[in-house]
């Protein structure tokens, strides 16, 4: 079952051949996908109160314009257990988000909230994380929204900027959204940070890869809308 083998030592210098389930296939300082080099080191920490064996490897990542050091922490679920599973990896580095031009011009504040959310779950502040996207596609939607209200009059606009402001997310998306694929994929999103669920409601891994996937829909669809408004715009008429 176990896939690899590597020799543990421990603070009293004895070495032991233990199992470890994988080694990481992703840099924890640059991100990228690499097969890190192994440094030979791989110590065993001792285990404190209940028990449960910490190991620490030291590999190198391979990418020329990174080659830094880091550790592969492994655990043991229970102390009886043969194999350590790779647990995290440290040094590890926040990774920025890059939003494209469109949606940076179409939502500024939503780029702001989603880095913010998104260094979040990289802490691993999962509780804070996952309102912080939700928050971040509510921006996101009604700045949408907003951008596309054809009203000319100042007056007039404001007050239906201000109408859109103050709807609930699921309500802006049935009321506004055009598109019929923004309209479903948003609807979607919006369920999984409901507005009547979002103070009980416990944010775990899967929600969040869940809501983070429905957002880079929602992104991605508004790009194609905002794309082809443009290109309209542009050439309204055929050339005789
Ligand atoms: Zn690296």
């Amino acid at each position: 079952m176990a896939q690899l083998q590597l020799r543990v030592r421990s603070a009293n210098g004895a070495e032991e051949t233990s199992y470890f389930d994988r080694t990481p296939d992703r840099c924890p300082i640059c991100h990228v996908a690499v097969t890190p080099t192994e440094m030979g080191v791989t110590i065993l920490v001792e285990a404190e109160g209940d028990g449960f064996p910490v190991t620490e490897r030291l590999l190198r990542c391979p990418n020329a314009k990174c080659r830094r050091l880091f550790i592969a922490r492994y655990g043991r679920s229970r102390p009886q257990t043969v194999t350590y599973f790779l647990s995290s990896c440290v040094p590890a580095e926040l990774q920025a988000i890059q939003q494209s031009e469109i949606i940076s011009k179409v939502s500024p504040d939503f780029c702001s909230i989603y880095e913010e959310a998104s260094k979040a779950e990289q802490y691993g502040l999962l509780l804070v994380a996952g309102p912080g996207y939700r928050k971040a596609l509510e921006f996101l939607i009604k700045d949408f929204i907003i951008g596309q209200l054809t009203e000319t009059d100042a007056a007039k606009l404001a007050v239906e900027k201000a109408k859109v402001e103050k709807t609930l997310l699921g309500t802006c998306i049935k009321d506004y959204v055009k598109s019929e694929q923004i309209k479903e994929i948003a609807k979607r999103a919006a369920w999984l940070g409901n507005d009547e669920t979002h103070y009980v409601r416990k944010w775990e891994d899967k929600d969040l890869k869940d809501l983070k996937k429905l957002i880079s829909l929602t992104l991605h669809w508004i790009e194609v809308e905002t794309l082809t408004l443009e290109v309209i715009a542009d050439m309204p008429e055929g050339k005789p």
